[in-house]
């Protein structure tokens, strides 16, 4: 539904989402993200100073919701690793408009979190969990993180009322396909759904190459063909996992297929990093500076103000137009921009 306050880019795009980086931290070196040859020990992060404290979040949050924003999803870096971030939840759930409150996490930090996040307003959590075996998922996250913690944390999420969990895998072609049916075969009839996500070109440190890509359409169809599957109709404009049904009825799947077959006609997300950036393309290059608004006394018109400026003039549709050209773009980084 379109109220008079929503305001649309120029391809008729409304604000719909917000995604916020918390962090550009993250405990993970998961190879495809954040790989340690670029963050390493002497990687320079964001120093404290130049994050945006709760305050001023809270005040960017207030004016999107303005102008028709009604999912916030907390992410970043590695959210949970950023301190008393249960105040930050506790928050933002106050703010009328708001219809979904979430938070995405590698789960390394969840078992403690998970209760207090809960009493503080969260809603729902997404889980990242690229494989089932240590094996792999260490390989993946190169910090020797187990599995094991990861599924304590998804099941104290669960008590906690954070249900229901999604979990999302990247699959990246020979690392860890064998973990699509593992994942399935886990979380088939557990109310858990799993997502899996095709291997995207953000960021630069990550020599994406399409031939790593496995397309969804081959997930689906290796999952469809041991456990059959039937297709589900999307429940809003912009969702961005195709969904389907096991047959038998042991709940869902989905697919992310922002390679193969991108949604750019439908997205409705501007994401804010850690340092107050607003950027409208998890693709961009640029964003476009907020912070030196809100500390020069910003009130919440005059951010609206500025984000109504910063979203009418919205062009992008990377996706769209990724060739083998664009993939060598300068792109921000997925652990800095929030994903
Ligand atoms: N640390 C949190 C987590 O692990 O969920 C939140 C941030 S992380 C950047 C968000 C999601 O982005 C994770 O599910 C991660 O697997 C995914 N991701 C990172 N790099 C990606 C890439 N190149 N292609 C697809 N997904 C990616």
């Amino acid at each position: 539904m379109t109220s008079p306050l929503t305001v649309l880019d120029t391809l008729g795009r409304p604000m719909r989402d917000l995604r916020i980086s918390v962090t550009d931290r993250c405990n993970f070196r998961c190879v495809y993200c954040m790989p340690k040859e670029v963050f390493g020990r002497d990687h320079a992060f964001l120093p404290r100073a130049e994050i945006l404290d709760f305050e001023e979040i809270e005040l960017v949050v207030r004016a999107s919701v303005a102008l028709g924003v009604r999912k916030v999803r907390l992410t970043g870096g590695e959210p949970l690793v950023r301190r008393n971030l249960e105040t930050l939840v506790g928050m933002l759930a106050v703010i009328e408009g708001i219809e979904d409150l979430t938070l995405t996490t590698n789960a390394s930090l969840l078992a403690g979190h998970a209760q207090a996040l809960a009493d503080a307003g969260l809603q729902r959590v997404t889980v990242s969990l690229d494989a089932l075996d240590d094996q792999t998922f260490q390989r993946m996250n190169d910090v020797g993180f187990p599995v094991s913690r990861v599924l304590d944390g998804i099941a104290a999420a669960e008590a906690a009322g954070l249900g229901p969990i999604k979990v999302n895998a990247v699959i990246r072609r020979g690392l860890n396909e064998h973990a699509i049916a593992d994942l399935a075969e886990h979380f088939r009839g557990t109310g858990t759904s799993i997502r899996y996500i095709e291997y995207m070109d953000v960021g630069h440190s990550n020599g994406w190459r399409l031939d790593d890509v496995v397309p969804a359409a081959e997930v689906i169809e290796l999952i469809n063909a041991r456990w059959p599957l039937e297709p589900l109709d999307p429940r809003y404009r912009g969702e961005v996992a195709q969904r389907y049904r096991y047959r038998d009825g042991a709940g869902e799947v989905g697919v992310i297929s922002s390679v193969t077959q991108p949604f750019c006609g439908d997205c409705t997300r501007a994401r804010l990093s850690a340092d107050g950036q607003l950027f409208t393309c998890l693709f961009a290059t640029s964003g476009h500076d907020l912070r030196g608004l809100l500390r020069s006394g910003a009130t919440d018109p005059d951010v609206a103000d500025a984000l109504r400026v910063i979203w009418t003039g919205r062009d992008d549709r990377y996706s769209e137009l990724r060739t083998l050209e664009t993939v060598d773009l300068p792109k921000v980084e997925m652990s800095f921009i929030g994903g």
